[in-house]
């Protein structure tokens, strides 16, 4: 299934629930840049194996292009062309000066020692130099890249530049600087959005039941918010497999990833242990974690999880979107019509962008914010976005997926006709 075929087709339903004018969809139909390049290396074995990446610059009528770097095998043009326009969306849905973009190399990360990662990660950069810069595009980390590999490219890029410029890319470690808070920022904006959203439907959050698929970096933080706010888990999975407490008692996102590093083996920078050396709990198949009865179903692995096929087997009444369109179109439509909640992502994990935007202007200004202060930042611009987003959705009377694009479409259609394009 295209994911990119999905995408445009979020985009002709908001550009038909707000009669958006045809030359402002045709420029947002397509990407203004899509870079698709190969990056030869030289493997320890000494074997030369050459690996596909893709930078796609979609629009940036805003400010720069932004958006992560994903290493996975399955990653393809179309994918990243998709995750670009969604981010393209979502920076004006949360209203920070930014256009969008994304990056990949075709890969499995688990399958690369350190020093192939690291030279590969140096090669990306190098291959870009001159597409990338701090007004121009600022990567950061997605699915398999962190915070030790974005310190590699941003030392490679001030290599190059002859001058270490940290605001070329966000999500770097502290020491090189990275901001506090940056780790955690898309799972804690999801949760603020969730308690708010509980807070509208009054919802009591302490008898709140939450599903969690994909225990990666989104995923552990919204888990840590969620706990700390009382709420109950009841499932976790990961690539692997999925385990149950339908008491949702002490399943407690620490234990969790203590046991998947512990009992997993570590290659690469990576821990390839599973939820599912957890002792304490019923293993269960990743079809059916999704299907469990549950007030929030919470997607923070990959895209097209909920499809035509099980749409009609979720129970929750609320999904919140932290993957990058766990959703797919047809399954929206069954979702929205049978009365489930769909937060989309575009705004749900709209905090890791907001946490990269604070790291950007920290680089730019020179200053040094307390996660506290970073946090409290994330909070107000997300529930900023979710009050416009709502009430989009409130006055129109259309699913909030269509409200969030709407209002980010007309920002956008702004800043086009501002430069004179149409
Ligand atoms: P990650 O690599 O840290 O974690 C992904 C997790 O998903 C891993 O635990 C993996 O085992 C699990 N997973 C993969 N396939 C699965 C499956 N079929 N069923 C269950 N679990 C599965 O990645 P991440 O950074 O946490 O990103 C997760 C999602 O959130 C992606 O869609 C990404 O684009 C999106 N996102 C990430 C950020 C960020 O700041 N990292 C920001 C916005 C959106």
């Amino acid at each position: 299934m295209s994911v990119f075929k999905s995408a445009m087709s979020q985009l002709k339903s908001a550009a038909e629930a707000m009669n958006l004018e045809p030359a402002i969809e045709e420029i947002l139909k397509r990407p203004q840049r899509a870079i698709e390049f190969s990056l030869p290396l030289k493997m320890d074995s000494g074997e030369t194996k050459v690996f596909e990446a893709y930078r796609v610059q979609y629009n940036n009528a805003r400010g720069p292009y932004k958006g992560g770097i994903r290493f996975h095998p399955q990653t393809s043009l179309d994918e990243v062309k998709a995750l670009a326009f969604w981010m393209t969306i979502k920076c004006a849905v949360v209203n920070i000066p930014y256009g969008g973009a994304k990056g990949g190399i075709k890969l499995d990360p688990k399958n690369l020692s350190w020093r192939e990662l690291e030279l590969l990660s140096r090669n990306y950069i190098r291959a870009l130099r001159s597409d990338i810069g701090p007004f121009q595009d600022v990567p950061a980390p997605d699915v398999n890249t962190n915070a030790k590999i974005m310190g590699w490219m941003a030392d490679e890029y001030g290599a190059l530049q002859g001058k270490y410029e940290p605001a070329v890319i966000t999500g770097k470690p502290m020491a090189l600087g990275g901001s506090a808070g940056r780790e955690m920022a898309t799972g804690a904006g999801g949760f603020y959005i969730l308690a708010e959203i509980l807070k509208k439907l009054k919802k009591d959050p302490k008898k709140t039941t939450v599903a969690i698929q994909g225990i990666g970096n989104v995923g552990y933080w919204f888990a840590q918010a969620v706990m700390k706010a009382g709420l109950k888990i009841i499932a976790i999975s990961d690539s692997q497999g999925a385990i149950f407490d339908k008491r949702g008692l002490g399943m407690d996102p620490d234990h969790v990833m203590e046991t998947k590093k512990s009992k997993g083996l570590l290659a690469g920078c990576y821990c390839s242990g599973t939820v599912c050396d957890c002792k304490n709990y019923q293993s269960i198949s990743n079809e059916k974690m999704l299907e469990l009865p549950c007030d929030v179903l919470v997607p923070a692995a990959l895209e097209n999880q909920i499809t035509d096929k099980n749409a009609g087997k979720i129970k929750a009444k609320i999904i919140l979107e932290l993957a990058n369109g766990p959703v797919a179109p047809e399954a929206d439509k069954k979702l929205n019509k049978s009365g489930t909640l769909v937060v989309p992502d575009v705004l749900a994990n709209a905090g890791g962008v907001v946490g990269s935007y604070l790291e950007w202007v920290q680089n730019l200004y020179g200053y040094s914010w307390t996660e506290k202060e970073v946090l409290e930042k994330i909070k107000e611009k997300m529930l900023c976005a979710l009050q416009s987003v709502w009430c989009v959705k409130e006055t129109n009377k259309i699913d909030m997926r269509t409200a969030a694009f709407s209002l980010a479409i007309s920002r956008i259609a702004e800043a086009i006709k501002g430069r004179g394009w149409v």
